[in-house]
């Protein structure tokens, strides 16, 4: 049988489930002592607690992540707030016993926090769900979750992870992790890729299909969960996973090192993320900056636009964060697969061919300001963002961006308010028009950045979404690589910078064509970046440029990719 859910943290995990069931505390059976008892039942729960936490993070002989000690330390601190505890009195004041008011406080904040627009505050969820537990365990003497003792080869089915449950726990005995909850950013993932385990998450159900026992294979990239496989595929994996952790253990010998091609010329090798803790992957990989920060995913899933000081601290952060590392940020791209309910846009016949990105944000010129102000002021400490335009079809989207751009300079001048005055302005080539008008655009702009997952779709018409036309849907096409050349020569000529950020520029297969066409920086995703610095220090200009010559003359997509598969170098 085969489950599915998120691939949420790369790798291949063999083992034998161990499921945990979620908790359920009974209390009825309390008998209320009085306010003041009970506030001092509560009040040795909570000295209990606050000693077992600094107890899991200085376990003998463990590291503590520093994902798990900030969500530990985090529940230690609101456990601490006077304002949470003056609720729980309040609860216990009016004839509630410690247990029913730890738990109706905790879950009030749980639902709070939950219906939050933010997915990073509906995370906090889950921990607040973990304290809950771990208090009322204490306040009716039960041991809380241990898993310190589970044995070698396991593959945890819980409905969601919590630090509480991963501290302590080593790679010796947990081989994977299968949750019911959780998407790709949540903490669970964050704790999964902390610990370097495979994990799957959002597998519905898993707990009731799983049993205690069950062999299983997880496949952390993929998102699959194979219950009972048949030999074969045991097998089948089993190389898999081989493989995966010698490629992973090859790739260790690129993490301190700079990125160059096989002639030693430096390359630039960034990040993409679309919320602003995802630079603490790309800084661990050493990207050399952040190649695509995609803004708009600050807008998804609420109701509201988020204002000038919002977007400020987002952009801060993530400029603080990267230093003198240079920070693109791609503004405004809503519309098409990326519909914000704030924006009230409504149903369009062709999204990707209608009210999107660029489109948008001069139709709403307010909203547009509103950006390009946070993130003027956002760049004024480090002085190392920089913006790229989405979807760009005509230079007059530039220059009235740029006009955009120079009346915030001046009102933040006059305001008085410090900003990056000298920021650098790209734009994406990602529609076939860009690409033909490239050089007027290069006079406009500071750099191009060649988004090849819109690029692909409209050059073949083919929707990037729709499995239907996924045939079609290729980089290899001559049409895609003809229009990738000609970009980069263009940027060549106009003397400025060009990277790609699309996922094409994380395909291994295209990297002899990108080097060979000149091609100066990669923005990739930060588990691609080792791979890619090391593909990219396999190829020599002169090698690159004999397959960039013969790929030219060859005339279709799949002959190009075969003939690319063949001369990859391992
Ligand atoms: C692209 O189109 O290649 C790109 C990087 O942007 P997105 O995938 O966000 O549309
Ligand atoms: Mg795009």
């Amino acid at each position: 049988m085969i489950l599915r859910g998120i691939g949420a943290s790369e790798g291949i995990g063999v083992g034998q489930a161990v499921c945990i069931k979620e908790e359920i505390f009974d209390y009825s059976h309390v008998v209320y002592s009085g306010a003041e008892k009970e506030k001092l039942r509560l009040g040795k729960a909570v000295e209990q607690f606050l000693e077992k936490t600094a107890g899991l993070l200085g376990r003998k002989g463990k590291i503590a992540s520093q994902e798990e000690t900030d969500i530990l330390n985090g529940q230690s601190a609101m456990l601490q707030d006077p304002f949470l505890r003056s609720q729980m009195d309040e609860k216990m004041e009016t004839g509630q016993c410690a247990e029913a008011a730890v738990d109706e406080i905790c879950t009030m904040y749980v639902e709070m926090f939950e219906g939050a627009e933010e997915e990073l505050i509906r995370q906090r969820a889950t921990d607040v769900k973990d304290m809950r537990s771990r208090l009322l365990s204490l306040l009716l003497g039960r041991e809380s979750v241990d898993l310190t003792g589970i044995p070698k080869g396991s593959i945890l089915v819980v409905h969601d992870l919590t630090p509480s449950m991963t501290v302590g726990l080593n790679r010796e005995q947990v081989h994977g992790i299968v949750t019911e909850s959780g998407g790709r950013t949540s903490h669970a993932a964050i704790l999964a890729r902390a610990l370097e385990l495979p994990a799957v998450l959002g597998v519905e159900h898993a707990c009731e299909n799983i049993q205690d026992g069950d062999h299983m294979i997880i496949d952390g990239g993929k998102g699959d969960v194979l219950l009972k496989p048949a030999s074969d595929t045991c097998l089948h994996y089993q190389k898999r996973q081989v493989r995966y952790q010698q490629e992973r253990s090859r790739l260790e010998v690129y993490r301190n090192r700079s990125t160059v091609d096989g002639d030693g010329r430096p390359i630039h090798l960034f990040g993409n993320i679309a919320m602003p803790h995802e630079v603490d992957a790309v800084l661990k990989e050493q990207g050399a900056g952040i190649g695509l920060f995609r803004s708009e995913f600050l807008f998804l899933s609420r109701n509201s636009i988020p204002d000038e000081q919002e977007q400020f601290l987002a952009y801060q952060q993530v400029s603080n964060k990267m230093g003198d590392r240079p920070v693109m940020i791609r503004t405004l791209d809503l519309g098409g697969d990326k519909q914000a309910d704030c924006l009230h846009i409504g149903k369009e016949e062709n999204p990707f061919l209608g009210f999107r990105a660029i489109r948008v944000c001069l139709k709403r010129p307010d909203m547009f300001c509103m950006q390009l102000r946070a993130i003027l002021r956002a760049g004024a400490q480090q002085k190392n963002l920089q913006i790229v335009l989405p979807m760009v079809t005509s230079v007059q989207e530039v220059r009235e961006t740029k006009r955009l751009l120079e009346q915030c300079k001046e009102g933040l001048l006059q305001e008085g308010v410090p900003i990056q005055e000298d920021i650098p302005l790209g734009v994406m080539i990602e529609t076939p028009a860009a690409v033909w008008i490239a050089d007027r655009l290069a006079k406009e702009c500071d750099f191009f950045s060649i988004g090849t997952n819109d690029l692909i779709q409209y050059t073949v018409a083919a929707d990037r979404g729709n499995t239907n036309v996924e045939q079609l849907y290729s980089c290899f096409h001559p049409a895609v690589l003809r229009e990738i050349q000609r970009t980069i020569q263009v940027a060549k000529s106009a003397n400025i910078l060009v990277g790609m950020c699309g996922e094409a520029a994380a395909d291994p297969r295209l990297t002899p064509l990108l080097l060979a066409w000149g091609l100066d920086g990669f923005s990739v995703n930060a588990s691609s970046i080792l791979p890619m610095r090391r593909q990219l220090s396999l190829w020599k200009k002169e090698q690159a440029q004999t397959v960039a010559n013969d790929v030219m003359q060859l005339e279709t997509a799949e002959e190009i990719e075969q003939y690319l598969q063949q001369v990859q170098i391992q």
